[in-house]
Parts: structure tokens; C-alpha cells; sequence
């Protein structure tokens, strides 16, 4: 029997919950390539995978965990050879296919990304799916044709991993950087990541007019519900908001005034399934356009049996930037 340290989420009649544990290798799930997992990080999925907040997970036991960085360790696959060092992010792992949260995973190969150049694992964890996403609204918002000289680009949600990450890639492209929060404390922080002017989530997280006065061209949005709806509303005419998330709520109680009236654009980002050509492209321009000292500045540490106290945190808006979890 071979086992190694893991985070197990199990559901049966004794309840949900989710721990540190010895996992035993036979029990991974099929895959062509196997990775010694040097990091991984926190997302808000991961906190509601492994609060069982919402029902991400499902398959039990799960190994959560929907990022992770490693080397590889055996391989079947023709494009991966032992020693190569990879980076996952999505696909469902930690949802349906055992994650990241372990000293070992078993995948497919052709969910699997070279490290990007330039880049160490815990630096591709620290930006993580979180960082990726938010990389993609701005690809999405480019090739809609947007550009700096348009106006302001508002991020939502500023303070958490998908805004921090937003605002510094915004802010280095030359953008005017409008940051939403609901964390008046954390101005400095987010000041210090390139926003220039700081707004309190309190003025979009209400039901507003369908239409309201144009504040901004552009818009990174990672909280839905009233605020997407209130963001769309302020979007100048032929703007374009990227919406990427759900921390506010699912729901978007919106009018199709900001489309038919100021030509306003809704752009959906999804990372999980993207395909890999995206992948690669957002990874290339996080590896050149993300600030190295800002990346260090927006992220935390912890140890993996952390990670259920960081999940409940990420939940509670309470945790800030991004978490990078070191694996050992
Ligand atoms: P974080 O928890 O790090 O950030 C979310 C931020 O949203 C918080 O820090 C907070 O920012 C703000 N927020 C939280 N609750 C509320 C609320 N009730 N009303 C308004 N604002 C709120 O999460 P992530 O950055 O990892 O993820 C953000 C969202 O993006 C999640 O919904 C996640 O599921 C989604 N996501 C989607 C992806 C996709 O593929 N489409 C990929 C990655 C993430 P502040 O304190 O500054 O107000």
C-alpha cells in the first residue's frame, strides 16, 4: 500500500466534512499522467467544495482542490515525460476528478499545462484559476476592441483573488482602474496594486435605475447578482463588461436597457472548460504582463491542513488577494 497526505471531503449519514488524511494511491481516479503536487491554492470554489456550501462536489470521497502545480512522476501520455513541470487548473478536478489538495494526482494528460516560462509553481498557484480568469475577462474585454483611452475599467469584488489579479493586469495595460469593495480598510492594498480610485460595493450592491449615469467603458465583475445588473447599467455607451462570478448571488435582475440603449456588451467567462489554446495565451501574457512584486504583495501562505479554515474564510469575505497552499 503506497498513501500520501490528502484533503477528503466525504458525505455519508454521519454528515459532510472534510479533512487531513492518509489517502491510499490505488484509490485516484484514471488518468495517463501522475504528478508529485508541489502547491495548490484557495478559490471560492474550493471554499464551497470543501464547506459543502453548494453541492460542487459530486462524487464522494473527493479530493478537493480545482488548481495545482507539480512534476510529473509517470506518464502514458505522448506529450508529458517523467520530470516535466505542470501546472492544471479546472476540468472538473476537485469537483469530480480527484484534486489538487494531495501530495499526488492522477489526471489526463490533456488537462495538463506546461509551467509557463518565467514562472515558478508557487507562482503559477499564487495567480491559480482565479488569476487566470481574471486574465481571460481581460482577454475577452481586448478582443471586444476595448482599450484604455475608452474610459475607466471598474473591477468588482476588488479585494478578493479574481479582482486583485484584475487590477493589477488592468492598471499595468494603462487602464484607469475603478476598484469596488466592500472593504473600505483595504485601500492602501488595493492603491498599491494600481486602482486609482476606490469605490464602496454598497453604491452597486442595491437594485438601481435599468439606467444610470456612464461611469465606466469597462468592466471586470466576479460578484453577479444586483451588482452585474448595476454595473451594466453605468457601463459607458458601446462598453463592455466581463463577468466571471457569483459572490453576490447567482441571479442578474437586470433590464436589456444598457444593450438596445447604449449598445453595451455582456461577456461571459467561463475558465473551466476553456480549451487549451486560451489557456496558453492567458498564461503567456500573465507570465509578461503580471508584476511579480504585486503578485507577492496580493498572496498569503498555508500549510494544506489549513485549508478547511481557509475555505470557511474565503466564504466569509475574509480573506484577501490570493492563498497559495504549499503542499510538502
Ligand atoms: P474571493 O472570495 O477571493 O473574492 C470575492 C470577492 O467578492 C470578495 O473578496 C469580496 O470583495 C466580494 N464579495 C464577497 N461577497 C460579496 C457580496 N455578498 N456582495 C458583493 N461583493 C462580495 O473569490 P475569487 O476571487 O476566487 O472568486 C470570485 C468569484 O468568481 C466567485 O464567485 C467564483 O466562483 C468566480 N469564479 C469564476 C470562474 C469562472 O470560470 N467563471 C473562475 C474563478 C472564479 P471585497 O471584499 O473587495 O468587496
Amino acid at each position: 500500500m503506497s498513501t500520501f497526505k490528502a484533503i477528503r471531503i466525504d458525505k455519508d449519514d454521519n454528515g459532510y466534512r472534510a479533512g487531513l488524511t492518509d489517502f491510499d494511491e490505488k484509490d485516484l481516479m484514471e488518468g495517463d499522467v501522475t504528478v508529485v503536487v508541489s502547491h495548490s491554492c484557495v478559490n471560492y470554489k474550493d471554499g464551497l467544495a470543501i464547506t459543502g456550501k453548494s453541492p460542487v462536489v459530486r462524487r464522494f470521497p473527493m479530493i478537493p482542490g480545482i488548481d495545482f502545480a507539480g512534476v510529473v512522476s509517470a506518464s502514458s501520455n505522448p506529450n508529458f515525460k517523467e520530470g516535466d513541470k505542470v501546472i492544471l487548473n479546472g476540468w472538473g478536478v476537485g469537483e469530480t476528478h480527484m484534486g489538487g489538495y494531495a501530495q499526488k494526482a492522477r489526471v489526463k494528460g490533456d488537462w495538463l499545462t506546461p509551467l509557463p516560462a518565467g514562472l515558478s509553481p508557487a507562482e503559477a498557484m499564487a495567480i491559480g484559476t482565479a488569476g487566470y480568469t481574471a486574465m481571460l475577462c481581460v482577454l475577452a474585454l481586448e478582443k471586444h476592441g476595448m482599450t484604455p483611452d475608452r474610459g475607466p475599467a471598474l473591477v468588482t469584488g476588488a479585494a478578493g483573488g479574481v479582482g486583485s489579479v484584475a487590477i493589477a493586469l488592468l492598471a499595468k495595460l494603462g487602464w484607469h482602474v475603478i476598484a469596488s469593495t466592500g472593504r473600505a480598510s483595504e485601500e492602501v492594498y488595493l492603491r498599491g496594486l494600481g486602482a486609482s480610485e476606490i469605490i464602496d460595493r454598497g453604491e452597486l450592491s442595491a437594485p438601481g435605475r435599468p439606467l444610470g449615469k456612464e461611469r465606466w467603458a469597462a468592466a471586470v465583475d466576479s460578484v453577479g447578482s444586483v451588482t452585474l445588473a448595476n454595473v451594466l447599467a453605468q457601463t459607458k455607451y458601446a462598453g463592455a463588461v466581463a463577468a466571471c462570478g457569483l459572490a453576490q448571488g447567482m441571479d442578474l435582475p437586470a433590464t436589456v436597457a444598457p444593450f438596445i440603449l447604449r449598445g453595451v456588451s455582456l461577456l461571459g467567462v467561463d475558465s473551466v472548460m476553456a480549451p487549451q489554446a486560451l489557456r496558453h495565451e492567458a498564461w503567456g501574457r500573465l507570465a509578461s504582463d503580471l508584476d511579480r512584486a504585486k503578485l507577492a504583495a496580493m498572496t498569503s501562505t498555508v500549510k494544506l491542513a489549513d485549508t478547511p479554515q481557509v475555505a470557511a474564510e474565503i466564504l466569509a469575505g475574509r480573506t484577501r488577494g490570493r492563498v497559495v497552499v504549499e503542499i510538502g
